[in-house]
């Protein structure tokens, strides 16, 4: 059998799930799939799954583009832009 884990979070009166958010937003991963998280509490994945559905719950029209899953998105497409503009002058 495994080693029960013991450490701050092992006796709080919360749900398992509540624990592993806690131990995962600790170790700087994404509280949802345990993904090395870059900033904040998720994964980029999980960051942007979660804003689209808060919008969709709260009904919200605008988009705040400084925000850090807006910023980080924005990261991701310049960074694969790049490499295709690479592999194309690569290839001729
Ligand atoms: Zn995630």
């Amino acid at each position: 059998m495994r080693k029960r884990i013991e450490d701050e979070f092992a006796a709080l009166p919360v749900s398992r799930q509540r624990k592993y958010q806690l131990r995962m937003k600790r170790d700087r991963c994404c509280t949802e799939c345990g993904e090395p998280a870059v900033q904040g509490s998720r994964c980029l994945k999980h960051l942007v799954k979660a804003r689209e559905r808060q919008r969709k719950k709260r009904g919200l029209k605008r988009r705040y583009h400084g925000t850090l899953s807006y910023r980080l998105e924005a990261a991701v497409r310049q960074k694969r832009q790049r490499a295709t503009r690479r592999s194309v002058r690569a290839s001729r």
